[in-house]
């Protein structure tokens, strides 16, 4: 736990067996209310690190309400252990409905069988984002751009940025520069963007909410994982040039011939330890196979790939 700015102190709480390796939390402390910022998974090692720096930090969860980035496991997943009756959790309204719907899992299995997975009842069940969250169902508290959250000496500004998800908000606060990215800025890896969800292009979503927070002034922008970042438009260029290069990628291997998503990603190259596509951990396949649907869906919608269905299957092509 460290002190990043004036009142607000980072918790890195561990994802053993995850390649994020940890997730950011942040706490802005004020006289009357603190303010957490994403919570972590539902397992014990991420309520253990919680609790310890709550209890360093004599923070009074009755005092205390979450902003929540985005409907993810990694910053959801701790709300029914953290909430009290006196606190708020905050979260779009449009990831509240995604991740609240009793459908959910079984519209990630149907649309796992459409894009291509062999297995997609098994993929289903290995779903980190199942595994990982939240006991019951929280009540959560919508917020949506421009709304206003004061705490202490700062007054945050909500930005919605859907891209990484449909109703992902960023934190901005005008008189320190300062901004809370979530997911959708980091440095030293690229955040996932996955066409698995409700949204018609999210990737194009994404590109969006990219130059939307290239026009903010900010001086540090702290991400959900890994560190924070100075210079968010050098890295908002970088992430823009990854996803040139996926496209450009993605297109040579559609002209091979029509494809799935699922065996689109199979051949796209990954910065992962694993040799070959059989030996991802199925959890792997779930975000490869989500960025490579993100990626023909927002050439489909430029006019750049099209879509047949064979089998109940949806198979692209250029
Ligand atoms: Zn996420
Ligand atoms: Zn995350």
């Amino acid at each position: 736990m460290d002190e990043v700015f004036s009142d607000i102190y980072r918790i890195q709480l561990p994802l053993p067996r995850n390649p994020l390796r940890a997730i950011n939390s942040y706490v802005v402390r004020g006289a009357d209310r603190c303010l957490m910022i994403d919570t972590g998974m539902n397992r014990p090692e991420c309520i253990e690190v919680m609790r310890t720096s709550l209890r360093e930090l004599a923070i009074d969860l009755d005092r205390t309400d979450c902003f929540i980035t985005h409907s993810h496991s990694d910053h959801v997943g701790l709300v029914s252990e953290l909430k009290t009756r006196s606190s708020k959790i905050f979260l779009h309204s449009a990831d509240a409905a995604i991740i609240l719907h009793p459908n959910l899992w079984a519209d990630m299995a149907a649309a796992a069988r459409t894009y291509g997975f062999p297995d997609p009842d098994v993929a289903v069940e290995k779903h980190p984002g199942r595994r990982y969250l939240f006991d019951g169902e929280p009540e959560f508290t919508s917020l949506r751009e421009g709304d206003t959250v004061s705490v202490g000496r700062y007054l945050f500004q909500c930005v919605e940025t859907p891209g990484h998800t449909p109703g992902h908000m960023c934190l901005y606060e005008p008189d320190a520069r300062i901004l809370f990215s979530g997911d959708h800025i980091l440095d030293s890896i690229t955040p996932n963007i996955s066409g698995w969800g409700p949204a018609p292009d999210p990737l194009g979503d994404f590109l969006a909410s990219l130059e939307k927070v290239a026009a903010y002034e900010i001086r540090l922008t702290f991400p959900g994982h890994r560190n924070p970042i100075p210079d968010h438009r050098r890295r908002i260029e970088e992430l823009e040039e990854h996803h040139r290069v996926r496209t450009e990628e993605i297109v040579n291997i559609l002209a091979r011939n029509e494809q799935t998503a699922y065996q689109v990603a199979s051949q796209m190259t990954w910065d992962i330890s694993y040799t070959c596509w059989d030996d991802f951990p199925v959890p792997q396949k779930w975000f490869a196979t989500g960025e490579a649907l993100a990626h023909l869906l927002h050439l489909e919608r430029a006019g750049k790939a099209m879509r047949s269905w064979r089998d109940g299957g949806v198979y692209f092509a250029l």
